[in-house]
């Protein structure tokens, strides 16, 4: 059985990216592909073009939900 994984680093054949966060190393994301979802939090999803976006996308129940929390009368 084949037990490969995508997130290690050091096991990336091609193009890398590197968040600029925290300096993890992803295998880069292709065109209009599935954004690289990193660690830290942030995805980076590539629009082709070589134009990457970022986006904060904390894990759910990993970080604190944001929101007003209305204090009990
Ligand atoms: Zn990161």
């Amino acid at each position: 059985m084949a037990a490969v994984t995508y997130t290690s680093a050091g096991n990336i054949n091609g193009p890398t990216f590197t968040c600029p966060r925290c300096n993890r190393v992803y295998a880069y994301p292709v065109d209009h592909g599935a954004p690289v979802r990193c660690e830290c939090g942030w995805w980076y999803t590539n629009l082709g073009h070589g134009k990457i976006i970022e986006e904060f996308r904390p894990r759910i129940g990993g970080a604190k939900t944001s929101g007003p929390e209305k204090a009990a009368d």
